[in-house]
Order: structure tokens, then sequence, then C-alpha cells
């Protein structure tokens, strides 16, 4: 062992390595409280100050400013732990608390969203806690639950009011410009800037310095406009350097290799002697070319120029060092997984030393010891506990039982391989989805089971794991609060606006006995359309405004389209009826007549009942003034691709079809006529992607959905949840797709007829 202080580390390029020193000096030197206070290295050139807590988050505060205070910035500063509220000490609100519930909420960017939502918000949460006291619920300690927990909602939403309002503010003034700025600044470092150690504290120290500096300057100068200072605060940032000092005792001295070996310590260390990274490719410059700069004077710098000085300055480094050197490059890019090869100036010194003087990198290579990997091969190699574990398993003493002993010491790793192992065998098993306990839960025919959805159904044929934890366990990753600039409606956003839109006029001239008309309407579900937007505008106000315009324009398409296929189709003997039937789910505004919150029962061919809800959007009356038949229609705002005329099932993933013409068929003759008919189900499609289609089937052509429908509920029934085998039920999906490997052994199981859990989803995928 060589005591610290009689080393110095010399590195060639400080991009690379000063982060990857300071990083391994943090981690080897972290005493078990995890302080970091006083880690035994100094720094000749010092550390960027980035690298520390409230330089971070004046990056990332400027950022904020600049581009219009977007939310995912503030989420960001609050989950990274990089501020602190003081007035918030004491109380249980913690900043991770404070980006879970920010993010609960739609602020997308603007200063002034802020306050707006967030009083939304707690409005939203007055009225609920209002319901709570009037609700008719029987279960009145679930009720006191659910209203305790929505007041301490409230009560952390005003808390952030309270800090966020004056916090905005004060970066409001950060953007500002001149000394104003540079004030705030210095306020936000000292007031909200967390940080936790001495290094933390000298880059504040070490920032507001500079900051002081500059508002000197500035102050002496009144009569200027100094202007914005985002700019020159985000170049100190990623500038700055802070605790850059001397060799010390008792610590290990770093610096750069040309201009470092000044601490007369015996053991020198370089690191980073690779081909590129010394002396470099000596690229020249394009806009002027060595030859060129030479013809214009020889006092100008050349790349082949600085390349011989970096060398004469590594050979003069060479002659003064004394004591040990060590040298050293990286023979593998762990990023490419390629080979990587030594400076030519190694390979001069390999020469010299071994004699070899024709020797080339394969030579060096085999004169060299070893390469150094991860696994240390020597037991004091290792500076932390993972390289111990890797040098007892990957060191020259072979560990007859190493699975064995890992897996005791890390059971999780244990539960993993177990979790691999099972996975490649044939047996379907619960590290495949098999959860027979979840059957009797999660399936539709259960008795007193949940009300089921058409969506629901279609994802659990797409691919019942994904069902599984959507409706099972209710896993979902958390909402995106980013905001795309190039994109203001999310798809589902955009359907949700035309489908209000759509439902809005139709009941409008419902009402007045009409039936659609170009000429006559064209203003009118223009303005309706209009209303939608605005709404949509104060809900998630668009990123700027030519996305606004071009979004606008296929929403006024698409309502083109929607009146005048819909003034061509609709006669006397087609009238548009119901729109938005509400089956099992509260009405959306007046309702219909057919609607009903008690879910719809309907018989299946296995003679199982399921329990039913939707929202239909339109049933449609056809024929004769007196004729009791109708068809079903459905608006998509999106493209047709998932549909197809001539398999209206898709193995189940599209069941919609059969569920609705089942559910409305009863709601049509229990409440309106016994002897109603539905004779169509189909799918309009009025967007720009959809061009305007129509797709729609006989109710002949569904008889088959039933008992796809059958076969849905067995397999939820059995508690078999597997993964889709097919890759492209997974668009969309937040889940990781398998792998190649996991693909293939899943359709193993599925072949494997021992695996009866399994048998419907056999037979709707075969
Ligand atoms: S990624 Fe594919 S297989 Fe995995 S859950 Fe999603 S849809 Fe299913």
């Amino acid at each position: 062992r060589i005591p610290l202080d009689t080393v110095e580390l010399l590195y060639t390029e400080a991009g690379t390595y000063l982060p990857l020193i300071f990083e391994t000096a943090h981690t080897v030197f972290t005493d078990d409280t995890g302080s970091t206070n006083d880690i035994p290295v100094t720094f000749a050139q010092g550390v960027p100050a980035r690298y520390a807590r409230p330089a971070r988050a004046l990056a990332l505060l400027v950022q904020w400013v600049r581009n219009d205070f977007p939310q995912t910035i503030f989420v960001q500063l609050l989950q990274e732990d990089l501020l602190e509220f003081p007035e918030l000490s004491g109380q249980k609100l913690s900043t991770s608390r404070m980006a879970t519930l920010v993010r609960e909420i739609f602020i997308g960017f603007g200063e002034s969203r802020y306050e707006s939502v967030i009083n939304s918000k707690l409005k939203e949460l007055e009225g609920r806690i209002e319901d709570t006291k009037n609700s008719e619920d029987e279960d009145e300690a679930q009720i006191e639950r659910k209203r305790k927990s929505m007041e301490r909602k409230h009560a952390s939403f005003c808390q952030i009011k309270e800090e966020v309002l004056p916090f905005l503010a004060l970066s409001r003034a950060v953007g500002l410009g001149g000394t104003t700025s540079l004030e705030a600044t210095q306020e936000f470092l000292s007031r909200y800037a967390k940080g936790n150690n001495t290094f933390d504290n000298y880059a504040r120290t070490s920032l507001n310095e500079s900051i002081s500096a500059l508002h000197t300057i500035i102050e002496s100068d009144q009569d200027s406009d100094h202007g914005s200072m985002l700019d020159w605060l985000q170049d100190l940032v990623q500038t700055a350097t802070i605790a850059g000092v001397g060799p010390r005792p008792g610590c290990l001295h770093v610096a750069p290799m040309l201009g470092g070996g000044q601490s007369g310590r015996a053991n020198i260390f370089i690191v980073g002697l690779t081909d590129n990274r010394f002396p470099g490719a000596g690229l020249q410059d394009p806009l002027l070319l060595d030859h060129e700069r030479s013809a214009i004077s020889n006092r100008l710098p050349t790349a082949s120029g600085s390349i011989k000085q970096k060398r004469k300055a590594f050979t003069e480094l060479l002659a003064q060092l004394r004591g040990s050197l060590t040298l050293s490059y990286s023979c593998q890019d762990v990023v490419t997984d390629h080979d990587a090869y030594p400076s030519p100036a190694l390979l001069s010194i390999y020469r010299i030393i071994s004699g070899a003087r024709e020797g080339d990198v394969e030579t060096l290579t085999e004169w060299l010891a070893p390469a150094e990997t991860f696994a240390p091969q020597d037991s004091n190699a290792n500076l932390t506990k993972d390289e111990w574990w890797l040098w007892r398993l990957c060191g020259p003493e072979a560990i007859s039982n190493s699975e064995e002993l890992v897996h005791e010491v890390f059971p999780n790793l244990a539960h993993g391989s177990h979790a691999v192992t099972m996975r490649s065998s044939k047996e379907f098993s619960e590290f495949d989805g098999y959860v027979p306990e979840a059957g009797p839960l999660l399936s539709p025919t259960a008795e007193n089971g949940r009300p089921v959805s058409a969506s629901a159904l279609e994802t659990l044929a797409k691919c019942p794991f994904q069902f599984f934890m959507r409706y099972g366990l209710r896993v979902h990753a958390p909402d995106t609060i980013e905001v795309n600039p190039s994109k203001w409606l999310e798809a589902s956003d955009t359907g949700t606006l035309l489908h209000d839109v759509f439902r809005d006029y139709m009941r409008e001239i419902r009402d007045e006995d009409l039936l659609p008309n170009i000429e006559r309407d064209s203003e009118r579900i223009h303005k309706i359309l209009n209303e939608h937007v605005n709404h949509w505008v104060n809900l998630c106000p668009p990123p700027t405004e030519s996305v606004y315009r071009h979004e606008l324009g296929a929403l006024q398409r698409a309502v083109n389209t929607f009146l005048i296929d819909e003034t061509e189709r609709c006669t006397s003997s087609c009238t548009p009826t119901y729109f938005e039937a509400a089956l099992g789910m509260p009405s959306d505004g007046p309702g219909t007549p057919l609607d009903s919150r008690e879910p719809v029962t309907l018989k299946l061919p296995s003679g199982k009942k399921i329990r039913a809800r939707g929202q239909i959007d339109r049933i449609d009356q056809v024929g004769d003034e007196d004729a009791h038949t109708y068809e079903i229609w459905d608006y998509k705002t999106g493209g047709t691709s998932q549909f197809k005329q001539d398999d209206p099932f898709r193995q189940g993933r599209k069941i919609q079809n059969t569920l609705y013409m089942l559910m409305a068929d009863q709601a049509l003759k229990s409440s309106i006529d016994l002897n109603a008919q539905l004779l169509r189900f189909g799918y309009f499609f009025p967007s720009i992607k959809g061009k305007g289609e129509r797709i729609s089937w006989p109710k002949l052509e569904l008889s088959e959905g039933i008992t796809i429908l059958d076969k849905l509920c067995e397999l939820a029934s059995n508690g078999a949840f597997p993964h889709s085998h097919d890759s492209k039920d997974c668009h969309f999906c937040d889940h990781t797709e398998l792998s190649d490997t996991e693909i293939n052994g899943l359709q193993e199981k599925m072949g494997d007829e021992s695996n009866e859990s399994l048998a419907p989803f056999r037979e709707l995928r075969t």
C-alpha cells in the first residue's frame, strides 16, 4: 500500500477523467452516514461546480425561466431534492411529496398558470369534500376516510401555493436582467438552493462571489442596459470550478497531465494515454487549413504544431519526474465495446524500455501485465463491496458454489434467477402471468364481479398481461407532464373534444327536430367546435400559435367531413336518435331514455353471465317511420388501420361491436320498444387520418363475437394473463417488450397443451 500523499494522479482529459475521479473518490471515502465532507483528495484545477447541488439547482432554474416555466423542470427541481422551502421545515410536506402533488395537476408551462391551476385544484377538492358531506353512501367509515384524505390533500395544496408563489416571483426577477436578476439569483442560492455538505457550501460561496463581482461592475455602470443575465448565469454554472488547491498532507493530488507533476511526489500515475486522447487526432481547422495559416504567418498556431508542442511538453514532464511512474491506457471502450489503442507516446516508451525497437501494439499487449478490469484480480485492489464480490467470483481462486453463495447473500438475485429459469421452462407459471387466485376477482363472469367495458375486454384479448396490470393491479405509468413543443393535444384529448362536438351538435338539431345539413349548420357546428376548443386551450395551453393553428385546422376539417357525410347519410329513413347512451354508468349531460346506472347483464353461450357497461356514441333509427330497426355508430378519431372489414374481431382485439350490439339490444327492448331490432354496427372515421371512411358489419356477420366473448371471460377466470407474443400489440404500451428468447419461450408454452389454463388464448390466437 502506498500512502495517499505520496501519489499524484495525472489525467489526459479533464472532461472524461475529472468526473470519474471525483465520483470514485466520493464512493470510496463516503463515511457510514453518507457524508463526504472531507475527502482526502486535492484537485489542482478544482472540481466543476456543476457537480454541487446549488449549481445544479441554478442551472435548472435558468432553464425554467428561459423556457417559460415548464412544469417538467419545476418537478425535476423538486424530485432531485435540489430545493428547500424554509417555511415548510417542521411541516410534513416534503419536496418529494410536493413533486407528486404537482404532477397531479396539469400546468404545462407559463408562470401565470401555476396560481390559476392550483386554485382550480383547491376548488375541485373543496367541492369533493362538500360532496362527501352530502353523500348518501352507507359506508360512513369509508366516507370519513375519503374526506380526511381530501382535507389533507387540500391542506398540502394550500402549502404548495403559499410556497410556490413567492418562489415564482423571485424566479421571474431572475429573468428580468441587470442587477435585479443577479440579486434574485443570490437570494435563490441562499434561500432555496439546497446544500448538504462542505462541497455544496463551497459551490454556493463560489457562485455568489462571481455574481457579486459582476454585480459590482454593473452597478458602477448604471447608464447602460445590461439585459438578460440568463446566458451569463448558464455559462457560470458550466465553467465555474471550486476548491482548486495544491497538494496537501494526507491527500492524493489530482492534476492535468500537461502542467502537472509539480508536487514532487514519489508515485506518479498517468491515466488516459489512449491514441484518441493523447496527443489527439490533430484535426485541422476547416476554416483555415494549416498550409493557409502558415502562408499568412508562421506565428499562427497549426494542428501539427499543437501536436508537436504536446509531445514536447510530455517529454519535458517525463524528464522532470522522479520516483515511480505508472502509465496506463484503457484497452476497451466500454460504451461501444470496441478495442481501444495506446497513444503513440506510450508505444515509443515501450520500445525504449523493452528494447523491442520494432515493437507494435500486439507485442506491447503481450509485454504488459494483464489488463485491469472491473473485477480485481487481487484482494488488495478492492475499493468497494461490489469489487470484493467481483474479485471473489472472477478472481484466480475458483469457488465451486459461487451461485449458491451469491443467492444466499442477495436474495433478490436468487428470485430473479429462479424467474428466468421458470420463464425458459415449458410450464406456464406465475412468472409468466399465471395467477389463479386473481381469476375469481378479475373474471367478468364472477358473481358480483366488476362490470366490464369494451376497452377492458379488448385489452384482455390484445395482451392479458397488460389487462392484469391495468385492471387487476391498477398499475400505470405516471401521467406525462412534458410539453411537446410540436404538439398540443394528445390523440385521446382530440378524440374527447371531437366526440363532445358531435354529441352537442346532434343533440341541438335533434331537439329542433332537424336532420344534419351542411348548408344550414356549418356555422353552428363550428361555433360548437370553438367553444370546446376554448375550453381545451384553458385546460392545456398550446405550446405555440403555429401548433395551435395546425391542430385547429385538423379539427375543423374533421368537423366538416362529419357534417358533409352526415348530411348525405341522414334522411327520414335514417334518423340519428340517441347520443352517448350511458349504460351502467352516469349519464353525460341530459342523457337518453336508454340510460341506466345499472350495468347490462348479458348471457354467454356457456351459460355464464357478465355485467357490461359502456357509452354508445350513437344509435340511429333506420327504415320506415314505424320500423323498429336501429344501427349503432361509434366515432373513431384516428385512422382505420386497426379495423378490417373482413375480420371484425381480430382474435378478440375488437369486440366492442358485439358487446355494444348485445347491450343496446337489451336496453332498447327494455326501455323503448320490445320489438326493437339492431341491424348493424359501424365505425365512422371523420378525421384526416380516417378520411371520412365508414366500416360496418350487419348483425349476422357479428354472430361469432359472443363465442369470443365467452373465451375471453374463460381466460380471465382461469387466472391466465400471459404476455402477447405478437410485438404489434406492444405499440403504445408502457411495459417493456419481451425479448426474442422470451417470446419463443412463451410460444412453446402456448403450444404445450398441458398448460390447460391457456386453452382459451390458444383457441383465440389460432
Ligand atoms: S409490452 Fe407487449 S407483451 Fe408487454 S405488457 Fe405491453 S403489450 Fe403486453
